[in-house]
C-alpha cells in the first residue's frame, strides 16, 4: 500500500497542501446540527481577502469592486462584502433584487447582462444601477423599455481577434458578449448625440486566469481604447471596468494571483497608456466573483459507500447538485480527509504526512449520470464509509450552480463567523421545496 510520507524540507510544503480553517472534531460537531452535505464559508478569510484587493488598488481613488453575484448569490455573504465596500455586479432580476436587499443600489450596482429582458432594464434603471450594454441594438432596447436612456451608460467591448495585439488573450471572437470595436465608436457617438453625459467602458476577456500579466494587459487594452474613443468621439470616460476572471489556485501546486503585482502593473499602464495620453483620471472598476469567495468556501460531505468493481468508487452524500464544476467542465477540486489532519490543517497531497494510506478512486455523487464525479482516478487518503471529506474552493460557482435534477436537493450554507462560531445562512432544501411548484393531489 502506498503511503504518504514526509518530505518536509525537500520542497515547500505550504505550496502543496490545502489548509482547512477547521478541525475534524469541529466538523463532526457541526454535522450533528447540520447534516452533511453543507457548504461552509470562512468570514474572516473573505474579509481579509477583500482588504487585500482594495489595498492593491488603493492608488486609484475611485477603485470599486462589484462582486459578481452569480458566484455566490447569498445575501449574508453579499452583506459582508458590502461592509467591505464592495458593490454588486448583477445580470438578472433576481440578482438585482438581492443587491437591493443588502443595500446596494444606485451606482453600487453594475448591471452587466446579455440577451436582456426589458423588465430587467427597467428594474436596473429604477435602482439607478450602472447599465452596461452588451450590444449596439440595446441602446434602442433601453429606450423602448425605459422611455429614455440613463445619464450614465457603459458599453461592453469584445476585442475580437486581436491581430498582433495581444497574444495571450484567447479567442474573444467566439464569445457571445459585447460590441465589436467599430460598433463601440459608433455607439458612443450615438449615445452622445442622444444626450448621454457620463460614460464607462467595460470588457471581460479572462476566466479563471492565473497569469497576472493577462489581467494587466486587459486593463492596458481598455486604457488605449478609452483614449482612442475619447479623442475620436469627444467623450470622456468616468471609469473603465476590467471585469472579473481573476483565477484561483484550485490545484495544490498552483499559486494565488499576486494582487499587489496586478495592482502595480495596472497603475503603471494607467499612467503611461491613459494619463500620459491626455485622458483625465478615471475610476477603475472590477467585477470579480471567483477570487472573492471561491477559496473560502468548502463543501463538507460524508462518505456513504465504498464500492470496488472494475474501479474503486467512493460515493459521497454530496453530488452535482452541490458542486457541478467537476462534472460540467472537468474542473479540479482538491479533496481533503479531515480525520488525517491535525490542529486545523489537513491535506492529502502525496509526500506530506507520514503513514497516511492512499487509495486511488473515483469520488462520486449519487446522480444517475455517470459524469456525477468529483474526481476521477484520484489518489486520496484512504476513507471508509462514514468519514468526512471536504471539497475545497467551493465558495464560488459551487452552491450557486446547484440544480434539482434527479430529485437531488440543494444543501445548506453555513458561515464560520469571525469569532469562530457557525451560523446557518441558507437552510437545506426539503422535499416540499422540490414539490412546491406542482399542484397535484398529495404532493
Ligand atoms: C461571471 C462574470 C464575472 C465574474 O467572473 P469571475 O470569473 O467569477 O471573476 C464578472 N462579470 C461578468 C459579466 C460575468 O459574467
Amino acid at each position: 500500500m502506498r503511503c504518504l510520507w514526509t518530505r518536509k524540507g525537500v520542497f515547500d510544503i505550504l505550496q502543496l497542501m490545502k489548509k482547512l480553517p477547521f478541525t475534524c472534531d469541529q466538523l463532526e460537531e457541526l454535522a450533528k446540527t447540520y447534516p452533511t452535505p453543507f457548504h461552509v464559508y470562512d468570514e474572516a478569510a473573505i474579509r481579509a481577502n477583500a482588504r487585500r484587493l482594495k489595498a492593491a488598488f488603493a492608488w486609484n481613488a475611485g477603485f470599486h469592486e462589484y462582486f459578481a453575484v452569480k458566484a455566490t448569490p447569498n445575501p449574508h455573504l453579499m452583506k459582508i462584502l458590502r461592509e467591505e465596500g464592495f458593490g454588486s455586479d448583477c445580470s438578472s432580476l433576481a440578482e438585482l433584487v438581492l443587491a437591493e436587499k443588502v443595500g446596494n443600489t444606485g451606482e453600487d450596482v453594475m448591471f452587466t447582462s446579455n440577451d436582456t429582458p426589458d423588465e430587467e432594464f427597467r428594474r436596473a434603471m429604477e435602482m439607478g444601477a450602472i447599465i452596461n450594454l452588451d450590444d449596439i441594438t440595446h441602446i434602442a432596447a433601453v429606450e423602448r423599455a425605459c422611455g429614455s436612456l440613463p445619464e450614465l451608460v457603459c458599453c461592453r467591448w469584445n476585442p475580437g481577434p486581436l491581430k498582433g495585439g495581444n497574444a495571450i488573450i484567447g479567442k474573444p471572437e467566439e464569445a457571445k458578449y459585447g460590441f465589436t470595436t467599430d460598433q463601440l465608436f459608433e455607439a458612443y457617438a450615438i449615445l452622445k448625440a442622444k444626450g448621454v453625459k457620463r460614460f464607462g467602458l467595460h470588457t471581460m476577456v479572462a476566466s479563471n486566469e492565473l497569469d497576472p500579466q493577462y489581467i494587466i494587459d486587459t486593463a492596458t487594452l481598455l486604457f488605449d481604447l478609452a483614449v482612442q474613443i475619447s479623442q475620436r468621439v469627444g467623450v470622456t470616460f468616468e471609469f473603465v471596468n476590467i471585469g472579473g476572471g481573476v483565477g484561483i489556485p484550485y490545484k495544490p501546486d498552483q499559486v494565488e494571483q499576486p494582487l499587489g503585482k496586478i495592482g502595480a502593473g495596472i497603475e503603471e499602464a494607467y499612467r503611461t497608456h491613459l494619463i500620459a495620453k491626455g485622458h483625465p483620471d478615471l475610476r477603475l472598476y472590477m467585477e470579480c466573483g471567483r477570487c472573492i469567495t471561491g477559496p473560502y468556501g468548502y463543501l463538507v460531505s460524508r462518505v456513504r459507500h465504498v464500492k470496488r468493481t472494475y474501479k474503486t468508487y467512493v460515493g459521497l452524500d454530496a453530488c452535482m447538485a452541490n458542486l457541478m464544476r467537476p462534472a460540467l467542465y472537468g474542473a479540479y477540486h482538491h479533496i481533503s480527509v479531515p480525520k488525517y489532519g491535525e490542529a486545523g490543517t489537513t491535506y492529502n497531497f502525496p509526500g506530506l504526512e507520514p503513514g497516511v494510506p492512499l487509495m486511488k478512486c473515483d469520488v462520486t455523487g449519487s446522480l444517475c449520470e455517470n459524469n456525477d464525479k468529483f474526481a476521477i482516478d484520484r489518489e486520496i487518503p484512504r476513507v471508509e464509509p462514514g468519514d468526512l471529506v471536504v471539497l475545497h474552493d467551493a465558495g464560488a460557482h459551487g452552491h450557486a450552480m446547484g440544480f434539482q435534477y434527479n430529485g437531488k436537493l440543494r444543501s445548506a450554507e453555513l458561515l464560520m463567523q469571525e469569532d469562530g462560531s457557525f451560523r446557518m445562512i441558507r437552510r437545506a432544501e426539503t422535499l416540499s421545496d422540490y414539490f412546491a411548484t406542482l399542484d397535484f393531489p398529495g404532493l
